[in-house]
């Protein structure tokens, strides 16, 4: 896709929702993080179902340690894999008490050696809890990426590089927000709907929808 139709597709974006977020409610980095975590393979509404129940009893670290592993698998219990997740979660409450004063540490190395958190959840916490530029490429992303030919790449690395090099500057921060919601909602995996798509005569998708 050239330089101006990407320019063209973001703008677009942004008239559309001029301050587009996560759809995980949280209220603090800590909060963001381990809704995060939960949130692998499962629903941004399962997730904020069980943490609107979990956060007014335990929103830190310490205070999610204090509950213990069964006291917090009871919390998640609706949400897939919660075992593996109220370990992950226990450990990373764990470390950040140990060896980050309790707080959530602004540092990618220090957030990707969290139990649970890949490279795509320290880049979710380091763009929307720190206001840092980075990609956080999910299967939405990945999809409408290649689709759009905006950031074509055989796998979630090369879109991520591939649209850092690409996103104009001024939506770097954004830019994911956008294309989540947009790969969601419009841009779906079955059967995108071209013909309500505010971007379909900048997209290269050669199968676009036609009803
Ligand atoms: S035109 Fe269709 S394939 Fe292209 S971005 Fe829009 S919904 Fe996706």
């Amino acid at each position: 896709m050239p330089a101006a139709d990407v320019q063209e597709m973001f703008v677009r974006l942004r008239e559309l929702d001029p301050h587009p977020t996560t759809e995980l409610e949280y209220s603090t980095p800590f909060e963001l993080l381990v809704a995060v975590i939960l949130s692998a393979q499962a629903t941004d509404v399962g997730v904020n179902r069980a943490t609107r129940r979990l956060y007014p009893l335990a929103n830190t670290p310490q205070a999610i340690l204090d509950l213990g592993e069964e006291g917090l698998r009871k919390h998640i219990a609706t949400i897939g894999l919660f075992n593996a997740k109220a370990k992950n979660v226990i450990a990373t409450c764990r470390i950040l008490v140990d060896r980050h004063g309790g707080e959530v540490p602004h540092d990618r190395d220090a957030l990707e050696a969290l139990p649970g958190v890949g490279r795509k959840t320290a880049n979710v916490v380091l763009n929307t809890a720190f206001g840092e530029p980075t990609m956080a490429v999910d299967t939405h992303i990945f999809r409408v990426a290649n689709r759009t030919g905006l950031a074509p790449g055989k796998d979630v690395r090369a879109v991520e590089d591939a649209l850092l090099r690409r996103v104009p500057a001024e939506f770097l921060h954004d830019a994911h927000h956008w294309l989540i919601l947009h790969g969601r909602y419009v841009c779906k995996a079955r059967k995108p709907d071209c013909p309500q798509c505010v971007v379909r005569d900048l997209c290269r998708y050669r199968d676009k929808t036609v009803d």
